[in-house]
């Protein structure tokens, strides 16, 4: 199986780049904040809960992410593989995700960090916001965010890079460069 991490801040780029990768490998989107968006849409308990969170710019609590994602790993068991993409978030989370693969037999092939300076995140998440709506797209929540991000999440690189399995790419150029990028390095993972 191949079980991609697309890691990177908000605005790096990971929905795009998986919506590519998803194409050509043919792998299972798993995007923890678009289930929280789907579940909010659908006026559901836990999007409820969530959204507050999610509008303050704050990760939502670990048992909830890790949850879903156990959930979709469940529901699909011919899946060639997945793409996780805004999670694991937290330690706890890679942690867990470690063992919902183990007991599927399988594992992380890489972890793909896409590094873009956090000006060039604010422009893009500013015209994001303007252009679909999404309400966290708001200077505030913005810079709330990347601080969440730099605090608890920046840390889940080095979880993979001992591991030996972190590969971190300019996130910055082209659409279809920073998709070649990240198609080397898939192409060079072991079989
Ligand atoms: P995203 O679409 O990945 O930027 O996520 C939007 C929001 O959903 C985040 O700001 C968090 O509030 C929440 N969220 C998404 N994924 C996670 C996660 N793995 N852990 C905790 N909170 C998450």
């Amino acid at each position: 199986m191949l079980n991609l991490v697309l890691f990177g801040p908000p605005g790096a780029g990971k929905g795009t780049q998986s919506a590519r990768i998803i194409e050509k490998y043919g792998l299972i989107h798993l995007s923890t904040g678009d289930i929280l968006r789907a579940e909010l849409a659908e006026g559901t308990e836990l999007g409820i809960q969530a959204k507050t969170l999610m509008d303050q710019g704050l990760l939502v609590p670990d048992e909830i992410v890790v949850g879903m994602i156990s959930a979709k790993i469940s529901v699909n068991p011919q899946a060639p593989g997945f793409i996780f993409d805004g999670f694991p978030r937290t330690i706890a989370q890679a942690q867990a995700l470690d063992v919902m693969l183990k007991e599927k037999n399988t594992q992380i092939s890489c972890m793909i960090a896409l590094v873009v300076p956090d000006d060039e995140l604010k422009t893009r998440l500013l015209k994001r916001g303007i252009e679909t709506g999404r309400s966290d797209d708001n200077e505030e929540t913005i810079v709330r965010r990347i601080k969440e991000y730099q605090d608890k999440t920046t840390p889940v690189a080095d979880y993979y890079g001992q591991q030996q399995k972190l590969h971190s790419l300019q996130g910055t150029g082209s659409v279809d460069d920073i998709f070649d990028r990240i198609v080397s390095v898939i192409e060079a993972l072991p079989a």
